[in-house]
């Protein structure tokens, strides 16, 4: 039986370069293996597209997979069209005269030429038609009715059964296929060369090489895709992942019968007939996938694990479990970016002035005195100039004015003398001073920022200015919140002598706020198994991440970590730090959980060094450390080797001092701190005066 280690969707694009900012209508690409489904990628052009799929191709053949690529054009034309253009029925030879044909940069292509001249060797007028160029082209009608004649079918065989599809002759206008298929095939033929023997076409070779191209159309899943779409996804990206992803998850033996078709000539759709199997496959890929069960588990044999060791492993397990949605720039502030963000255009998008002044050409000034007449009129900011400027004339100028056409050069207002009609001043000055060039800030096209950027008041001002509407980013990650312990009570309520009030859930779901995720109170949990798993269940139903306090360690009363035992995916983490207990570990019905220490300052200690950077990633962010201030210590302190500490401080005089006490039940500190102060894992003695690591609160984001 056929089967396949990676699967990629590839949505092609007849058109010329689309720039560097994602958008629809582009080529977009998107890989799975094993169901797990990669983010979508945009290619600007055909020809970046052609190297991503030969490095795709290299990569896939020296690590010995087989990879099954998709493609959302026909293979093939109507019978008999083949042979009329080769002399051959094989659709292959085709393939090979259209790469020999058609020509093709990111900026023009000669396709509506070849095709008036494929036109012309045929009797009537046809079968190719639509032109998108201003200039008529012989032979090529612009419009289908146009058409008389024709030697061949309209639709392949296949066409006549997929709803919604489109001709093959079609070159312009919405949805036609035609300009892909003639754009798309001399790629795919190369790459055939490139690699021969590697890889086999389908339906018209056995698939036994490694590589299997293979026709596709997202067009079977609509439904999915619109759904999708309403939420925002750039419809390709959203056909790439949901087709990739389908195809990863389809049953190896359905996946077989799918493939089992015999079309020698025109080709065939992959997955017609079974668009209810692919849309089942499809579904689940909705979302990014779930963490690996055994991602929390630590190396057999690990004692104490250092802090770094246990945020490598972080680092490596986490990945982003929410999904992207599109929204309007100005309401983005906050959000993790789903994808990079380009500039839509420069900025400044024209050269202008810096300053108010006179404006002229600036290469013929010559030291000395100088008189220039001034044109009428001026340019102002908003309201430009239209004329030339000509040679050996000023004009006024003022400041964010567009420079006039015959402008380059500005000079203050300050340095010259208004005379009737003219401007007197001293040169030489040199030639562009006191102008902006165009672009000189950003020019068009060019990333302004990275996935995984959050996105801070400044970058609203940049992406306004340069022209970005929208934005793909990750969806707020929902963050559940439990209090464990038989002695909490809710603050406000009049409590018992045993009683303490829940001071944990407040501070963690606040914190939880200030990090720019979404909150879900999940309330207390006596120290109870079944209460607390019921508890458990619920937060797994209505949160990406589940944060406990309290019961983690292996004491009879710690339920949170017997409870995630049973999982058989947790971890107790016996992690080297002061303060904090073990640290408990686990996924919960596919959620992360991280079982904090009761004690409210670990508690708030391990969210800020473990929990706020695992939260990060799993919102897309990546994994980010913040950077500490090295400043020097107002106070004394010998510490031990063997763990890393951490000490409630602040900032005071250019010194940091720490809390009096480091008791971690002694609530005050945290509230007296504004930052951390983080000692080394080896032995340390610390006198006034050296240089300490602090981290300001506001470094976690607080
Ligand atoms: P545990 O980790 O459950 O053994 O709790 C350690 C200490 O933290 C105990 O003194 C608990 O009473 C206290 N504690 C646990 N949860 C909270 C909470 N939500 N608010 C205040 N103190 C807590
Ligand atoms: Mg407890």
């Amino acid at each position: 039986m056929i089967s396949f280690d990676s699967f990629v969707m590839v949505d092609w694009s007849g058109g010329n370069d689309r720039g560097l900012a994602p958008k629809k209508d582009a080529i977009w690409t998107c890989v799975a293996r094993a169901g797990d489904t990669d983010v979508p990628v945009y290619h600007r052009n055909r020809q970046q597209a052609e190297k991503w799929l030969d490095d795709l191709i290299s990569a896939e053949l020296s690590a010995n997979r087989r990879a099954f690529i998709a493609f959302d054009f026909p293979f093939g034309y109507p019978v008999g069209f083949a042979h009329a253009l080769t002399g051959q029925d094989d659709p292959l030879a085709l393939w090979d005269w259209l790469a020999h044909h058609i020509s093709d940069t990111p900026r023009s292509n000669n396709r509506f030429d070849v095709a008036g001249a494929i036109n012309a060797r045929f009797s009537g007028v046809g079968p190719f038609w639509g032109n998108g160029l201003k200039r008529d082209i012989a032979h090529l009608p612009r419009k289908g009715l146009a058409r008389c004649d024709m030697p061949f079918a309209e639709r392949r065989h296949v066409e006549t059964r997929a709803k919604g599809s489109f001709s093959c002759w079609q070159l312009a206008g919405a949805g036609s296929v035609g300009s892909q298929i003639l754009m798309g095939l001399p790629v795919l033929a190369r790459l055939r060369q490139r690699f021969a023997g590697q890889v086999s076409i389908w339906p018209f070779e056995a698939l036994d090489a490694p590589i299997a191209f293979v026709e596709a159309w997202p067009g079977l899943i609509n439904p999915m895709v619109r759904k999708v779409q309403a939420e925002g996804e750039i419809r390709d990206a959203a056909q790439v992942r949901l087709m990739a992803g389908a195809f990863s998850r389809l049953d190896p033996a359905v996946l077989h019968d799918m493939l089992d078709v015999k079309n020698a000539e025109e080709g065939w759709i992959f997955g017609l007939g079974y668009e209810g199997a692919l849309m089942a496959a499809a579904k689940n890929s909705l979302q990014p996938p779930p963490l690996k069960n055994d991602c929390f588990a630590l190396p057999p044999g690990v004692d104490w694990t250092p802090v770094a060791q246990a945020h490598a492993m972080l680092r490596d397990t986490l990945s982003c479990v929410v999904g992207a949605e599109t929204l309007r720039a100005d309401q983005a502030l906050g959000r993790v970016l789903a994808l990079p963000v380009a500039a839509m255009r420069s900025n400044p998008p024209q050269p202008n002035t810096a300053v108010d002044g006179y404006g002229f050409a600036g290469g013929s000034i010559d030291d000395g005195p100088q008189v220039l007449p001034l044109v009428e009129g001026r340019s102002a900011a908003g309201a430009p100039y239209m004329d030339i400027v000509p040679q050996g004339h000023a004009i006024r100028v003022l400041t964010g004015a567009s420079l006039p056409e015959g402008v380059d050069t500005v000079i203050l207002q300050e340095d010259v003398t208004l005379g009737d009609g003219s401007i007197a001043f001293h040169g030489a000055l040199r030639a562009g001073v006191n102008t902006r060039k165009a672009g000189e800030d950003v020019a068009a096209d060019t990333e302004i920022f990275p996935t995984g950027r959050r996105i801070r008041p400044a970058d609203l001002a940049l992406l306004s200015a340069t022209g970005v509407r929208d934005v793909s980013v990750r969806k707020r990650l929902r963050v559940a919140v439990i209090s464990t312990g038989d002695e909490l009570t809710e603050a406000g309520s009049v409590a018992d002598p045993h009683q303490i009030y829940d001071a944990n859930r407040p501070m963690l779901l606040a914190m939880i706020k200030q990090f720019g995720f979404t909150p879900v109170d999940m309330g207390r949990a006596p120290d109870d198994r079944s209460a607390l798993r019921a508890l458990m269940d619920k937060a797994a139903q209505k949160a990406d991440v589940i944060l406990t306090s309290g019961g983690a360690s292996a004491g009879d009363e710690d339920h949170v970590s017997a409870l995630l035992g049973e999982t058989g995916s947790m971890s107790l983490w016996r992690i080297a730090i002061k303060p904090g207990r073990p640290l408990a570990l686990a996924l919960w019905k596919d959620t992360p959980v991280f079982g904090l220490p009761g004690n409210p300052v670990a508690a708030m200690v391990c969210t800020l060094i473990f929990a706020r950077p695992a939260m990060g990633a799993l919102a897309g962010e990546g994994w980010r450390m913040p950077e500490p201030l090295m400043l020097p210590a107002a106070f004394e302190k010998t510490k031990k080797p063997g763990r890393r500490e951490y000490l409630r401080a602040r900032l005071r005089d250019g010194q940091v001092e720490v809390f009096t006490s480091e008791g971690s039940g002694r609530i005050s500190g945290l509230s007296w701190a504004e930052g951390l102060v983080e000692l080394p894992d080896e032995a340390a003695h610390i006198s006034p005066g050296v240089l300490v690591r602090y981290y300001p609160y506001s470094a976690f984001g607080l």
